[in-house]
């Protein structure tokens, strides 16, 4: 490496590499470049990556975490969709032969089978990335439900979605992104981070999101995918009280209400409740109850 080339995501760098491209940051992709290496760094500081991790990104974008990621990574693989930062990172991470660029949407990545042929085995497996906002929601998701077992992620959001990852039951925050995110993984916020670290600044702050797999739960939902449509029905009027969502989801019908109601006697929840009032244990309990009385 040339000693005297400053790191991509120094802000003198990240400028020389847009103007010599003639990059415009497509704000439909989400395209905020982070150019503070203090920051950089501590995102993969709060990942803890050594040589042993391999590690997936998602959004490289010229390559200013990649960078960091790559000193301290045994292997780093990068899914970017914008072909056109392709040359650019060909050109800014050309010194690091421990990172292999992606040419795909991450949304239709198969990454099982990407981490089957690019990883060795027996090494941890950590998602690391500044993540393009307009999809943060389905990116997780799909991350989560890949049935891959990551040992760390952290990932860079906007503080609204972080909030709302980590919020506790009775807060305005907490809905069924909360219940979901925290049934799969440990939810932390690392660290915050202001608009003015970005080029060009986005119109809202980011935080830094840690999520780490989670102990084993008292109780275990009859099936994941009950849960969270049975999680999402509770909060589509979260206003209303989880009587009315109830009905909502299974009807209203005066046997079906019946039935509701002996469920709801049985697991000692009152009717009356906001859905934000529960927590993962009552979801999962109400999950099982529903499905016991057969009403899913
Ligand atoms: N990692 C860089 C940084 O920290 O400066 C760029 C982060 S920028 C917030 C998000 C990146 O995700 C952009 O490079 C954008 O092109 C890319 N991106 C957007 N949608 C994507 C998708 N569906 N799949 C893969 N990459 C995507």
């Amino acid at each position: 490496m040339n000693n005297s080339v400053p790191e991509i995501g120094s802000p003198a760098r990240t400028k020389a590499i847009l103007s010599r491209y003639r990059l415009v940051a497509k704000k439909s992709l989400g395209q905020n470049f982070l150019s503070d290496l203090n920051i950089l760094r501590n995102i993969v500081n709060a990942a803890d990556v050594t040589d042993n991790d391999n590690v997936i990104e998602i959004g490289p974008g010229i390559g200013a975490l990649t960078e960091q990621i790559a000193k301290r990574a045994r292997k780093v693989v990068a899914f970017e969709i914008d072909e056109n930062l392709l040359p650019v990172l060909d050109e800014t991470l050309m010194d690091y032969d421990n990172v292999k660029v992606i040419n795909q949407d991450i949304l239709k990545a198969n990454l099982p089978a990407v981490i089957k042929d690019e990883f060795e085995p027996g090494h941890p497996v950590k998602i690391v990335a500044n993540l393009p906002y307009y999809i943060t929601t389905p990116i997780l998701m799909g991350v989560l439900q890949s049935g891959v077992s990551f040992d760390e992620i952290v990932v860079m959001m906007q503080s609204e979605v972080a909030d709302r990852l980590v919020a506790e039951p009775g807060t305005k925050a907490y809905g069924s992104l909360s219940v979901v995110m925290q049934y799969r993984a440990h939810v932390a916020v690392a660290f915050d981070v202001p608009r003015t670290a970005f080029i060009p600044q986005p119109n809202v702050d980011s935080a830094i999101i840690r999520l780490t797999p989670r102990g084993p739960l008292p109780v275990k939902p009859y099936e994941d995918q009950a849960l969270y449509k049975f999680v999402k029905g509770c909060f589509v009027h979260r206003r209303k009280t989880l009587w009315n969502n109830l009905q909502g989801i299974f009807g209203k019908q005066p046997e079906v209400r019946e039935r509701i109601e002996a469920v709801l006697t049985d697991v000692g929840i009152s009717q009356q409740l906001r859905p934000e009032r529960l927590t993962l244990i009552n979801f999962i309990e109400l999950t099982n109850a529903f499905h016991n009385e057969g009403l899913m």
